[in-house]
């Protein structure tokens, strides 16, 4: 490993890609996370290894690449975390070396990610501010009087640098990263208070990631913090996390429109901050608007008959209020599991409507099987921590992720084989995605169609959830009908039918041409389903340039917003410091949303 470093350092110091390619293997990858090309891309085979470092060799010049600790080996493949630095930061990546029949061992997968820019380092250990002043200062303001300066001069007398539309855990997280780097921005968002994201949705619901995987930057949970936080808990610690990393979060507030002069490289963004109309001219405009915010709302003709309530699951209370009554569920995703296992456990007689098949995965066996390597307890004992997980998990290039997940969902249907039989026996049409590969790629690919099982599947097959099939063609006063006739009687109908794409966010707040510009957001082009080609080979305009300029998307699960805000953060804060950012390859647009 070290000899292999070493002769790939030689080689781009004298600036000869053929030997650097040639120390490669054909079938290789080279995923960079902004250090080489102020983007997220991944370069794949030799001739994308060579284009990239034509264009990107001389400025990024990238040296002093050691492996940060021992190599380990796992048959013909060998493994390390590595680090090195580039003209303008320092880094930290993965490198796998696979062996040849020749017997060399030349570079298989490669992930460089910037961890800082030189001469911008956080103010972190040793480099922690002081906070008290000892001896003289001028200014005679304490931590408190410095911070209510600061929250009334910021977006009136000061313009924030950055807006980030959406204060989420996405916006909350960058928006620490934001603060921590010294980059003014503000984070707005329509809720009374951080977290409310989460404490409106419905009243069972739990996160269904395990808090290894979950943590924000920064500030780990602590120890004692449950396995998969209610949500009402995760709400709370968004509001704590927003106060203790000094999050400039304007709440109660809507973005209204927001537009891009070209000559003046700003944007103009009208906000109503509590009924109070405010605008700001930030640089930059970063939509964390939410994957999973703005709700597909199906129209079926009837609607206006039907008689009792209806909503989005997005908009559901819970069950309290139908004990005793009939509910119909429209969809077989996460949501319409979570909630008819709540509905039906308070006494709610419910029915599931299943258009399409939907992939389930037990919890257990999820954490056990597809995620206990990297984000566990036993991971810790094991020495990983969550920055190598992190880094492992972006070491696998998406074009092959799926190769390592099909025999992960392989065992999945093995161990739990009586599961799947009880289902599909109950009438549930269940998939494992297009090709196998199970949950974590079907929510790359689309976002949907999956649940992670906490106990609803059970309540399926075994008939307590009811469950009817076929697409709705109409409401009627007391009765959702599908279109073979079949009457389902309703007291309450909830549309558990999904979330539209974020390219929706830019269509509704700054235009469909911007919109159009940017294209689809989201998704890897893996041709399969709702994942149309061609290939992309990163997640489409997530936490990087977009067509439009100044223009970004922030979001996804906690491990997302936590791995990926720090690349988004670091693009931001070179830009602030007038770092010459040229971007490799701008994200082409092959559909519209
Ligand atoms: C039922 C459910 C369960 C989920 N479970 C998990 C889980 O276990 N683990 C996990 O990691 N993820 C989970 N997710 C997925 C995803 O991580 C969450 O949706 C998460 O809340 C996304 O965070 P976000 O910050 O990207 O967006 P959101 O939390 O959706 O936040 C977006 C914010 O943007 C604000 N906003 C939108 N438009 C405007 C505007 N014009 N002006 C001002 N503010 C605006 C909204 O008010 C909202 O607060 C779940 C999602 C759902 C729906």
């Amino acid at each position: 490993m070290d000899r292999w470093l070493a002769e790939f350092e030689a080689a781009l110091a004298v600036r000869d890609i053929d030997r650097v390619v040639s120390g490669f293997v054909t079938d290789c990858f080279w995923r960079d996370l902004v250090a080489m090309t102020w983007n997220l891309t991944t370069m794949e085979g030799h001739e994308q290894l060579a284009d990239m470092l034509e264009a990107r060799l001389p400025e990024a010049d990238p040296s002093g690449f050691v492996t940060a600790e021992p190599a380990t080996a796992d048959g013909d493949v060998v493994s390390a975390f590595i680090e090195f630095e580039t003209a303008t930061g320092r880094g930290k990546g993965h490198l796998r070396l696979r062996r040849e029949e020749d017997g060399v061992d030349r570079g298989w997968t490669l992930l460089t990610t910037l961890r800082e820019l030189k001469g911008f380092e956080e103010p972190q250990g040793d480099r922690r501010v002081k906070g008290a002043v000892h001896g003289q200062s001028e200014d005679t303001r304490s931590w408190a009087e410095r911070r209510a300066d600061e929250e009334r001069e910021l977006g009136y007398t000061v313009e924030p640098y950055t807006l980030i539309i959406g204060g989420g855990q996405g916006g909350i997280a960058l928006g620490a990263r934001m603060r921590q780097m010294g980059v003014p921005s503000i984070v707005v968002d329509k809720h009374e208070r951080p977290g409310d994201q989460w404490r409106n949705r419905y009243k069972s619901l739990c996160l269904h990631d395990p808090v290894w995987y979950d943590h924000l930057p920064y500030l780990p949970f602590p120890e004692n913090w449950p396995v998969f936080a209610p949500k009402d808990k995760i709400g709370e610690w968004l509001e704590f996390y927003t106060r203790v990393m000094e999050v400039p979060y304007w709440n109660s507030t809507t973005c209204l429109s927001a537009q891009f002069d070209e000559k003046d490289g700003r944007w103009t963004v009208e906000l109503d901050r509590d009924g109070e109309k405010v605008t700001v001219h930030p640089t930059h405009l970063v939509l964390a608007t939410g994957m999973s915010g703005k709700p597909n709302v199906p129209d079926f003709p009837g609607q206006d008959v039907f008689a009792g309530d209806q909503h989005h699951s997005s908009a559901h209370p819970g069950p309290d209020a139908y004990v005793g009554k009939k509910a119909v569920v429209i969809g077989s995703n996460n949501s319409a599991h979570d909630i008819c296992k709540a509905l039906v456990e308070n006494g709610v007689d419910v029915t599931m409507v299943q258009r399409s098949s939907t992939h389930i995965v037990k919890s257990e066996s999820l954490m056990d099987l597809g995620l206990g390597d990297l984000y566990s307890e036993r991971a810790l004992a094991a020495g990983m921590t969550t920055e190598k997980a992190d880094l492992t998990f972006a070491s696998l290039p998406y074009r092959i992720m799926h190769e390592f997940q099909i025999p992960v969902y392989d065992a999945i249907r093995e161990r739990d084989k009586d599961f799947y039989d009880r289902l599909e026996a109950a009438g549930f049409d269940h998939d494992w995605g297009d090709d196998g590969s199970g949950l974590f790629m079907k929510y790359l690919r689309r976002g949907s169609g999956y649940y992670i099982d906490v106990g609803a599947a059970e309540l399926v097959a075994d008939g307590t959830i009811k469950l009817a099939h076929g697409n709705v063609d109409h409401l009627a006063e007391n009765t959702v009908v599908l279109s073979d006739g079949t009457e389902l009687p309703a007291d309450v109908v909830v549309y558990a039918t999904g979330y539209g794409s974020m390219n929706g966010w830019a269509a509704d707040l700054i235009g469909q041409d911007v919109a159009d510009k940017v294209g689809k957001v989201w998704g890897l082009g893996s041709d399969t389903t709702k994942d149309p080609g061609p290939w992309e080979g990163e997640q489409r305009n997530m936490w990087k340039p977009t067509q439009q300029q100044n223009l970004w998307f922030h979001g996804g699960n906690l491990h997302q917003s936590r791995h990926y805000s720090l690349y988004l953060a670091l693009q931001l804060k070179a830009r602030y410091e007038g770092i010459p950012t040229p971007v490799y390859k701008l994200q082409d647009v092959h559909h519209l949303s």
